[in-house]
């Protein structure tokens, strides 16, 4: 091939190309090289290779680890990628593939593509930099979630159960009261560490086991186990199903119920009405619980699901996790868990499940 015919072909390639002869000679570079190397073509072309870094702005290729006789010798296309420093101090990225340049079936030189990668493997290494980042925030989670979980559950537990025992000898009036207070803070302590621990598992896997449950009977659990503290404050609760209602849930989706009517229980006026229904809508249950409570503005209808995000009810006492674990449950389960105003006052929690998990 003449040079001016090989020169044209290499000019249209838009990486870096140089030809070398096998006397390691300089044949030809292309216009990205000259350009990216701020030379002239008569300042390279006929000069040796591994002298070319000294004048080129980056250091050449060729020069390090040079491929030439390797591929003159194999006849082989070697690939490699090189990180360079250029004399400014940055960090150069190269990917280099060597090809035999052959003539009349005979290997003459090579042929070097050289395509600056810097860019998308400093990327790479930002992923990488960042996964490894993110594995460690995971171990740190896990490990806190054990603390959590097992540790400070402990702990809280002893000091509940010495609260008890103090209590049931201590004779002093004030003092009783002052351990009665003291025992339901560390009650509100246990509470809050096994709902973070709770969701903290939640939010750490992306699929649950289901299973046939009838959600007439999960309903009615709840009730059972609520009916105490909605006496205490003469509420009703009327749940409006009878009739099995069969879905493939997971267990967990009676702490979902729960939460939703202890809330309706706990913000609604004393002597009323909690109400608790199932509509069948085809391939999904909408299950909804009424409450007459003061309602919750239109700005926080969203933000409840988010964790620790109160709105300030007074003398109100939670934690704040509650919804954001009913979310999560909701999701695992394909569905979607919201709350609207109820027309009479108050507020409605609409929980959508598909009937069959898909
Ligand atoms: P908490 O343990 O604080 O009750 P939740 O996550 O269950 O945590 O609820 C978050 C917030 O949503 C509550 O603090 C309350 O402000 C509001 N909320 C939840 N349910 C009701 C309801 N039925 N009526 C009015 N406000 C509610």
């Amino acid at each position: 091939m003449k040079f001016k015919d090989l020169k044209e072909f290499i000019d249209s390639i838009g990486d870096m190309v140089i030809v070398v002869g096998k006397d390691r000679r300089i044949i030809a570079v292309n216009e990205a090289m000259l350009r990216k190397c701020g030379l002239k073509e008569a300042d390279v072309v006929g000069k040796e290779c591994h002298r070319i870094s000294r004048c080129l702005k980056i250091p050449c290729p060729s020069g390090v680890a040079c491929p030439l006789r390797e591929v003159l010798t194999s006849g082989r296309v070697k690939r490699m990628v090189h990180t360079h420093y250029t004399r400014d101090g940055r960090k150069m990225v190269v990917e280099i593939t060597a090809s035999p340049l052959k003539e009349n079936g005979e290997t003459v030189g090579i042929i070097e593509i050289i395509r600056d990668v810097t860019a998308a493997y400093s990327l790479q290494e930002n992923l990488k930099a960042s996964l490894e980042r993110f594995k460690k925030t995971v171990k740190i989670k896990e490990l806190f979630t054990d603390i959590l979980t097992h540790d400070l559950i402990n702990v809280a537990n002893i000091v509940l159960l010495q609260c008890e025992t103090i209590l049931d000898r201590e004779k002093c009036e004030d003092t009783r009261e002052d351990l009665k207070r003291l025992k339901r803070n560390v009650e509100r302590l246990v509470v809050m560490i096994e709902n973070a621990a709770r969701y903290a598992r939640l939010q750490s896997i992306d699929s649950l086991d289901f299973r046939r449950m009838d959600l007439h009977e999960v309903l009615k659990n709840v009730v059972s186990t609520l009916e105490e503290s909605a006496r205490e404050r003469n509420i009703t609760i009327d749940l409006r199903v009878h009739e099995p209602v069969l879905a493939m849930v997971n267990p967990n989706i009676e702490s979902v119920f729960y939460n939703l009517i202890s809330n309706a229980i706990k913000f609604s006026p004393r002597g009323e009405r909690v109400v608790v229904d199932i509509l069948d809508e085809g391939e999904e249950y909408l299950i909804l619980v009424k409450d007459r409570g003061p309602g919750i503005p239109d700005e926080e209808k969203e933000r409840i699901f988010e964790r620790f995000k109160r709105v300030e009810k007074g003398a109100v006492k939670g934690t704040g996790l509650g919804l954001a674990i009913v979310k999560r449950i909701v999701e695992l389960h394909g569905g979607r868990v919201w709350v609207e105003d109820n027309p009479g006052g108050g507020s409605i929690f609409y929980v959508r499940i598909p009937k069959e998990q898909r």
